[in-house]
């Protein structure tokens, strides 16, 4: 490396640090906590718009060229972005989710859930970790570029995107897109408190759906029990878990695979009337799989038909099928040696002046549909306490915050300009 080129780009991230104004950083992220945008399937206003709408302006006023992605209705992505990608140059995108999960009882709060009122450092509300602060402090990590007119060398994508929390509608769009098929890497900015995550567990949920034949209780040989074939499956259950830990790759930052039962329903919703004395025709049993790294779609579907057909050769006359809901979320692991790995920790070094602390991502996210859909190496790391989404009383530590913004501006410089 030589020196001129060092203290060169040592300036160049000066100039973008010093544009990055903390007080701002949070009064963005309280504007974003203070519009609701929890998804109400059954409420045709309860949408993302109103969020979309917000990001769309700000964008737009400090100079980013936009797109909007109408994804469904009420609901689209918001993309930002500056530079552009020349032959030989690299696409970041830093991304961030609009939708938050519902505030719960509102009286279950200390404080009110769309407030975002600020006290002790730390500012209050739904969606702060989860992560509306991830999203502003990367939206002012950008715009500090715009503002300090650094141009990167390369095309540095902001993106705002809708439905994280049910089916990940907006990633799934945003990957048939231009500016989602061009890119080269991504942050994702989801509360993990500022570690860098390079793995992050996988997700199946797996409906079974077990048919036997309706009778009377009082002459069960004359019908097929669906729920004694459900017990057969939840005893296997733990069988399963053990099976997938033994098979699934050990991370010292992940939980080990889980296989826990979440819904039984004999008979289903909507599938005739529980009664007392009536063998139903059909059972329902959802587990919620859970892997780290090392076993694909096909290998997990393996297990799971095995799960079936052991369960139906143990209940003569029963059929067992299984499906996954919302498709199949593998786990993601990305190597230290990727650009975009080195270059956030180089960033954090520079910009905070200690060493990276890796870390690893308990649930799925945008990123897994990014690296499943696209192979993009993604690292997660946002700010915000790893467990406090969903919760009561959901924070997000203004310290952090602004940790965020630095990190995210470093890491475009560093990583755009190799
Ligand atoms: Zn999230």
């Amino acid at each position: 490396m030589s020196p001129p080129r060092l203290s060169s780009s040592r300036k160049a991230l000066d100039a973008v640090l010093a544009r990055i104004d903390g007080e701002e950083v949070v009064e963005l992220t309280r504007a974003l906590v203070r519009i609701p945008s929890v998804y109400r399937p059954d409420d045709p206003g309860a949408t993302e718009q109103q969020v979309a709408n917000f990001v769309e302006t700000w964008l737009r006023r400090e100079g980013f060229r936009v797109e909007v992605q109408p994804v469904a209705p009420g609901r689209p992505n918001i993309i930002g972005w500056l530079g552009e990608k020349r032959p030989g140059q690299r696409s970041l995108l830093l991304e961030g989710h609009m939708d938050v999960v519902t505030e719960g009882d509102a009286r279950q709060w200390s404080f009110p859930p769309f407030g975002a009122e600020l006290s002790d450092g730390r500012i209050y509300g739904r969606g702060a970790a989860d992560m509306k602060g991830g999203l502003a402090a990367a939206m002012a990590a950008a715009a500090a570029f715009l503002r300090a007119s650094v141009e990167p060398a390369g095309k540095l994508v902001l993106g705002a995107l809708v439905d994280e929390e049910d089916r990940m509608l907006g990633v799934r769009h945003l990957v048939t897109t231009e500016v989602g098929r061009e890119l080269d890497a991504a942050i994702i900015c989801e509360p993990e408190e500022n570690e860098l995550c390079l793995v992050q567990r996988g997700v199946v949920w797996a409906r079974f759906r077990v048919r036997g034949r309706m009778a009377h209780g009082a002459m069960p040989e004359a019908g097929i029990n669906p729920i004694s074939a459900l017990g057969s499956l939840l005893r296997e259950a733990p069988a399963l878990e053990r099976r997938l830990r033994n098979r699934c790759e050990r991370s010292r930052y992940l939980r080990p695979p889980t296989v826990t039962p979440t819904i039984v329903q004999a008979p289903p919703r909507g599938v005739g009337l529980p009664q007392s004395n009536v063998i139903p025709a059909l059972g329902e049993l959802t587990l919620d799989v859970r892997v780290t790294p090392g076993i694909g779609a096909s290998e997990l579907g393996a297990e799971l038909d095995a799960l079936c057909r052991a369960a139906e050769a143990r209940h003569p006359g029963v059929k067992i099928d299984w499906e996954p809901i919302n498709q199949f979320r593998l786990a993601t692991r990305v190597e230290r040696e990727e650009p975009i790995v080195q270059a956030m920790a180089i960033a954090v070094r520079q910009v905070l002046g200690r060493r990276p602390r890796w870390g690893g991502v308990p649930g799925s996210t945008d990123g897994t549909i990014l690296r499943m859909e696209l192979g993009l190496p993604i690292v997660t790391c946002g700010p915000g306490n790893r467990l406090i989404p969903h919760q009561a009383d959901e924070y997000v530590e203004v310290a952090e915050l602004l940790d965020a913004a630095r990190i995210y501006a470093g890491s475009a410089l560093k990583y755009l300009e190799a």
